[in-house]
Parts: C-alpha cells; sequence; structure tokens
C-alpha cells in the first residue's frame, strides 16, 4: 500500500493474491489491509493537505502534465499490465492508458483555470467575492473493468484542485493502481498527498471512509448497489457524494439509418471490454425495416470474433472478470431462451482450449428480446448483445426511457431532426449519436437515475473537488 509517501504492508501483516482472469496464474500479492490501514491513509491525507491546498495551480498542473509524459512514457508496459490483471485485448488496453493519461493532461490545464468572482451588492459600501477552494481530505474507490483511467478520472481533478486523496482500487486490479501511483510518486506528488489502501475485502475500508470525518468527499464508480450503501454512509457524515453506477443503454437503430453501419457500430461497442462497460448497450432497438440487415452484419460480425488470452494476436474478446460473472451472463442468456429469444451466435461458456481456466463466454447474439426477460432489464456486464424489434418510430424512445439506469443511449439515424428530438428527449447522460465512443477526459461522463450522481471530466469534473467562498467586504 501506499502511504504518505512510502510503500507499506498491511498493518495486520496479511496479503491476498491477483489471478490472471485469462489463464488463472497468479500475478502477484497486494497487502491486505483494513480499518487501521485506512485510518493511517486519512491521517496522511488529512495532514498534507494544508500545504497541498496551497501550493501554486502552476505546480499543481507541472506535476501532473509529468505524470501524464510518464505513463505515455510507459504505455506498453502498463497495457501488458492491464492485459495480464484485467483481461481485455492489448490494443483496447493500449487505448485506455491513453484515455487514462488524457485525464491527468486535460486536468493539469484546468488547474488553472479556477477561478472565482466579483458580485454586485445592494450595499453601495459592499463588495463581493467568491472563490473556489478545494474540498479536503477525497476518499476513492474504484471499480476493476478500467483499472486505470477511473482512476485518474478522479485523481486528475482532485489533485488539479488542491485535494488529497486516500484510494481503495478494486480487489481483483490493485496491481494496475501501484503502477500509477509509482508514477504519481515519481512525478512528485508530495508524500500524503494521495494515498492507497488495498483489501481482498472492502467493507472495513468502506466503512472508515465513509464514517471519518476528516473525509470530506467519497467519490466511486462501481454498482449502482454498493453506490447506494456507500452514499447513504457518507451522507450520514455530510460528505460530499459522487457516484458513477452502473447502465443498462439503448441503441436505436431508426428505419432511415444505414443498418449496416449500425451493425457494425453495435459489434464494435458492445464487444468492448468483453461487454463489462458501464456504457455497453443492453437493448439494441432495431426498427422492423432495417432489422435483417442489421441482424445479418451483426450475427456476421460476431462470428468473426475470437475470444481468448488479449495478449495474444488476432484476439478481440477476452475473459470475463470472474466465474461469477460467467455465471450471471449464462443465466441471463438461459433466461432468455426460455422465453424465446433466438440465438443466431454463440450462447454458451467457452472451456476449449486452455479457456476452462479462465472465466470466458462466447460473444453472443440474442433475438426477439422481450421486456420479460431478465436481460431487458438488468444490466448483462458480458458479451451479449440483445436485439429487440419494434413497429413505431413515435413509441421507441419511451421504450428506451423504460429503465431506472441513465448512463448512455445510442441513436441511429440519417435525419438531423430525429437526432436531435431522441438526443434532447432521451433520459441519459451521455448520448451517441451515429457514434460509439461519445467519451473523452474534455467532455463531462455520468449518468441519471440510478446511474449516478456527479459528473467526470470536462470542466464539471473539477467543479466535483471544489466548494465556493463568499467574502463580504466592507468599504465602510
Ligand atoms: P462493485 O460495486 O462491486 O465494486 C466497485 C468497488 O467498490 C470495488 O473497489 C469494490 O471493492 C468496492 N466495494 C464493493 N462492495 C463494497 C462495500 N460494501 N463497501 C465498500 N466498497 C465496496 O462494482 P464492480 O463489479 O467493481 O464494477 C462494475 C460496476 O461498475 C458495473 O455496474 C458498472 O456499470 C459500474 N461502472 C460504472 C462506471 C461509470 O462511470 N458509471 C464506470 C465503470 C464501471
Amino acid at each position: 500500500m501506499f502511504i504518505n509517501g512510502a510503500w507499506v504492508d498491511a498493518i495486520g501483516g496479511e496479503t491476498f493474491e491477483i489471478t490472471n482472469p485469462a489463464t488463472g496464474a497468479v500475478i502477484g500479492q497486494m497487502p491486505d489491509g483494513d480499518e487501521r490501514d485506512a485510518d493511517a491513509a486519512i491521517a496522511a491525507a488529512h495532514a498534507a493537505f494544508a500545504s497541498w491546498s496551497t501550493t501554486t495551480a502552476y505546480e499543481r498542473a507541472d506535476i501532473l502534465m509529468r505524470a501524464w509524459q510518464l505513463m505515455k512514457d510507459r504505455a506498453g508496459e502498463l497495457a501488458e499490465l492491464m492485459t495480464t490483471e484485467q483481461g481485455k485485448p492489448l490494443k483496447a488496453s493500449r487505448f485506455e492508458v491513453g484515455y487514462g493519461a488524457d485525464f491527468l493532461r486535460w486536468f493539469a490545464e484546468e488547474a488553472r483555470r479556477i477561478t472565482g468572482e466579483w458580485l454586485p451588492s445592494s450595499r453601495p459600501d459592499q463588495r463581493f467575492l467568491a472563490v473556489r477552494q478545494p474540498v479536503g481530505v477525497v476518499a476513492a474507490i474504484t471499480p476493476w473493468n478500467y483499472p486505470i483511467s477511473m482512476l485518474t478520472r478522479k485523481m486528475g481533478p482532485a489533485l488539479a484542485a488542491g485535494c488529497t486523496m486516500v484510494l481503495k482500487p478494486a480487489e481483483a486490479t490493485p496491481l494496475c493502481a501501484k503502477a500509477i501511483f509509482e508514477i504519481l510518486h515519481e512525478a512528485g506528488v508530495p508524500a500524503g498527498v494521495m494515498n492507497m489502501v488495498t483489501a481482498q475485502n472492502p467493507v472495513p475500508i468502506g466503512d472508515a471512509f465513509t464514517s471519518d470525518t476528516r473525509v470530506k468527499k467519497l467519490t466511486f464508480t462501481g454498482s449502482t448497489a454498493v453506490g447506494r450503501l456507500l452514499a447513504g454512509k457518507a451522507a450520514a457524515s455530510l460528505q460530499r457524494v459522487s457516484v458513477e453506477l452502473g447502465g443498462h443503454a439503448p441503441f436505436i437503430v431508426y428505419p432511415d439509418a444505414d443498418p449496416e453501419q449500425a451493425a457494425k457500430g453495435a459489434a464494435a461497442l458492445k464487444f468492448l471490454n468483453s461487454g463489462q462497460a458501464c456504457i455497453s448497450p443492453n437493448r439494441l432497438y432495431v426498427h422492423r425495416d432495417a432489422a435483417d440487415a442489421f441482424v445479418d452484419t451483426l450475427t456476421a460480425r460476431v462470428q468473426r470474433l475470437v475470444a481468448g488470452n488479449g495478449m495474444d494476436d488476432g484476439v478481440g474478446v477476452g475473459p470475463l472478470v470472474n466465474d461469477a460473472a460467467v455465471d450471471k451472463v449464462a443465466a441471463q442468456v438461459e433466461d432468455a431462451r426460455d422465453k424465446g429469444a433466438g440465438i443466431p451466435v454463440g450462447g454458451y461458456r467457452l472451456t476449449d482450449d486452455g479457456l476452462d481456466k479462465g472465466h470466458f463466454y462466447a460473444p453472443t447474439l440474442l433475438t426477439d428480446v422481450t421486456p420479460d426477460m431478465t436481460v431487458y432489464r438488468e444490466e448483462t456486464f458480458g458479451p451479449v448483445a440483445p436485439v429487440v424489434v419494434y413497429d413505431d418510430v413515435d413509441q421507441v424512445i419511451e421504450l428506451a426511457n423504460d429503465t431506472h439506469y441513465g448512463l448512455a443511449a445510442y441513436v441511429y439515424t440519417q435525419s438531423l431532426k430525429t437526432a436531435i428530438t431522441a438526443f434532447e428527449a432521451l433520459r441519459f447522460g451521455i448520448i451517441g449519436i451515429n457514434d460509439v465512443n461519445p467519451t473523452s477526459a474534455s467532455v463531462p461522463f455520468g449518468g441519471m437515475n440510478d446511474s449516478g450522481l456527479g459528473r467526470e471530466g470536462g470542466h464539471e469534473g473539477l467543479d466535483e473537488y471544489l466548494e465556493t467562498k463568499t467574502a463580504g467586504i466592507s468599504l465602510r
């Protein structure tokens, strides 16, 4: 663990193993911390806040830029580590390292734009000044599916704002987190400013983070169930809360869209990270007029996908995170099959050629999907593309909005009017319009409803780490 600028063991002396999800091989060990380690990390972050929060924005930006450069220099080795620890194909890992690094550069630049306002008063002899200051110690809890970018998306703005941080990475991917902390340390982040506690059991750490009044903000990315639980605990301590949670994205293909283009987009997006993405489409609404061409193209694309170890050339779909994830995907597919879905491709676990040692499920296409199927309502987080054929263009937005989630949605159409109407009516935080990658460090990312509170990235991403202070100044 990394506490007060030093690599340390857990106070209890325990460790836990990290495994490669493609092979089952043990690839490392990390300290297994508990609430005592969390307390030490919070104490270090608390002590470092006074000096870090008063550094100049120029100093903080320089450190972030150095960290960005180090991430770029080490992109190859970081990507290999990510594929080994998390499973996604090497090309996707390289992409994530670039995306993750970009948050450091973006927020290095934003650091220098933290300004205040001179405001009017009703009294002629009074002036008002409002400035923004860092909130204080931030506690961050992150998931395994994007084990680097989900960290830098929080670290970049926290450091830029002048906050200090305690982080607990996901128990499946602490080695990626360790590599990023090494970079931050090398880039010149002072002792105590960034601290990391690792643990196999997240509960005592989460409890310590959310019950400690030295912590002023909780930022969490992960499942809706855990986010809701932690946000509730943090609320009791009156901590500020941002939670980036699960999703169930609709992907709407209008009758005027190019069905082949849409199917290619759907294939590229759905099987990214083996479907383990919060913005992954979970309901592909295809108009009946476009359905045959769409399904034919998607079927051909899915058939071509090669599942396997992400380090191997040509592999487009890696393993799932663990066996429980494979069981969940299999149960959703069986439920859909029992209720009448067609399965032109996939629909089974992959166990041949050594894949039984990892956690693999075949890239799968479901057709004739209906609202009574579990897959229509619950986040799959696996390589399954459920196609729903619709007839009424006027009703499809209502169908798409019929979910308690609200993270991402996608629209394929040639009509500007249809695109803008859909964009405005969809109750989701991020909309791809003829585009399957509507994310970047420069834009706000986040969801509505059960998909979370707050935004990361863009200008808004920095606001989450700042609070406003007002001065009333008498001229009398
Ligand atoms: P998860 O909620 O199980 O775990 C996320 C983190 O919370 C991990 O670090 C875990 O150790 C920790 N955690 C789990 N239970 C805890 C508890 N009781 N107390 C404290 N900490 C606890 O989610 P996951 O399986 O790691 O990630 C997948 C989920 O994350 C999906 O639902 C996905 O949609 C979501 N996600 C959302 C975004 C987004 O930006 N909205 C991005 C990536 C992933």
